[in-house]
């Protein structure tokens, strides 16, 4: 069923969640026994993946993200693999995804709409110039620009801040223009995500999720199951 909505697709779209990831080896921390477990005594993730705790608690802030929410040695597995293959044919518009691991872009995919932001990018608050991780991860405590000092804060949404306007935009068209959207790996229990779905009106929906979705009702296929598993065994001709 799905080999035959992918073979006659011309304009799909993928949107992805943190199922896409763990089978990178990368945690869900949303997720039962995901990273809730190993905040400090009292907080949660969320509490200090925001905006408020990064500024009244940066090197707190920064101790936590770079040793659970950041994976330098994540390769892209199968799922992203099977991606970057479909949109080598010209036939997979965009991809948009929760996960700020950079691997749809590491796989080679070029039209990725990385809506909560991306571990790779990193920006001085200051003088605005832009770094690598690497400058993140190298640093102690708090990391410093260069040229003038300021804290370099990473690219990544934290909670309480909006999401970027223009990867929005994008991201919306392309759902809006796709003739198959694939949901994978998400619950979709982040907002104002999951209400991008709502923009599409092509003919297939296909929803690949270990656990029930909100989208369920709405697609001409469900699959419980592994995203990895799942895409790669989907030739593509
Ligand atoms: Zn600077």
């Amino acid at each position: 069923m799905l080999q035959k909505i992918i073979s006659s697709a011309r304009r799909v779209v993928f949107f992805g969640g943190a199922g896409v990831s763990t089978e990178s080896g990368i945690p869900d921390f949303r997720s039962a026994g995901g990273l809730f477990a190993k905040a400090p005594e009292g907080l949660t993730p969320e509490m200090i993946l925001s905006r408020s705790y990064f500024y009244l608690h940066p090197e707190s802030f920064f101790d936590y993200y770079r040793s659970h929410m950041v994976y330098p040695q994540a390769r892209p597995n199968a799922a992203h693999i099977w991606l970057s293959a479909l949109e080598k044919k010209d036939r997979l518009r965009g991809i948009v995804t929760q996960n700020i691991d950079g691997l749809h872009k590491q796989a080679g995919n070029k039209r990725v709409y990385e809506i909560h932001g991306t571990i790779h990018e990193n920006h001085c608050m200051d003088c605005g110039a832009f770094f690598p991780l690497k400058i993140v991860m190298e640093a102690r405590g708090i990391p410093r620009c260069p040229h003038c000092g300021g804290v370099i804060k990473p690219s990544v949404v934290l909670y309480g801040e909006p999401l970027d306007k223009y990867v929005c935009i994008g991201a919306r068209r392309e759902i809006a223009n796709a003739d198959v959207l694939i949901v994978a790996g998400t619950s979709l229990a982040v907002e104002p995500a999951a209400s991008f779905l709502q923009d599409f009106d092509g003919k297939h929906l296909v929803v690949i999720n270990r656990e029930p979705t909100p989208a369920d009702s709405r697609a001409s296929l469900v699959i419980r199951g592994s995203v990895a598993e799942t895409l790669s065994g989907v030739n593509i001709e």
